[in-house]
């Protein structure tokens, strides 16, 4: 989904497009391994407000996933609508060849909302990428207070192998890694 900016007229233009499910497991899958996908495509609606060569994007994506729980594995799942508020301004209008380098990271980091685009072409499927790294979760898990507190070997298989682990199975982890080396 680009948007060309020679073709995009000033005022409001809107867009309503799909990501499909493959796509967003990918994308869901570099924040955790623990998240799935459904059949279901993600649903995007935007609207873009052209002023001069500021975009401001509006909208939302509707996101349907499953996960095993980070904490205990129970198999879970979410239908999350995450707002879009993006703006986005030409690089070459906010004169980064004034900035050193730092300068710009700080500038773009302080306002996560704000990024800078060069060229004609801005990807609207790219913008929808960033506000789902953003929007979900780094570990996905139970409701709060929802975890079961019985530890299953799979529990402790996976906090053996994942870089997390929970301390509740640490002390756990480390009696059998004794016991195996005795
Ligand atoms: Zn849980």
């Amino acid at each position: 989904m680009e948007l060309y900016l020679k073709g995009l007229r000033q005022g409001r233009s809107t867009y309503d497009f799909e990501i499909p499910s493959h796509q967003l497991g990918e994308w869901l899958r570099d924040i955790d391994e623990l998240y799935s996908v459904t059949d279901t495509p993600c649903r995007v609606q935007m609207s873009v407000d052209r002023v001069e060569d500021n975009l401001m994007v509006r909208g939302e994506i509707r996101v349907e996933a499953e996960f095993d729980c980070a904490r205990c594995l129970t198999h879970g799942g979410f239908e999350k609508v995450l707002p879009v508020h993006w703006t986005l301004l030409p690089r070459a209008g906010v004169h980064t060849d004034r900035l050193t380098e730092d300068e710009e990271v700080e500038l773009s980091s302080d306002d996560l909302e704000i990024s800078f685009y060069s060229g004609d072409e801005v990807s609207l499927l790219e913008l929808a990428r960033e506000v789902v790294m953003l929007e979900i979760d780094a570990a996905p898990s139970c409701p709060d207070g929802e975890c079961t507190e019985t530890p299953t070997l799979k529990a402790l298989h996976h906090s053996e192998t994942g870089a997390r682990m929970d301390p509740r199975w640490a002390a756990l982890a480390k009696l059998k890694e004794d016991m195996e080396r005795n």
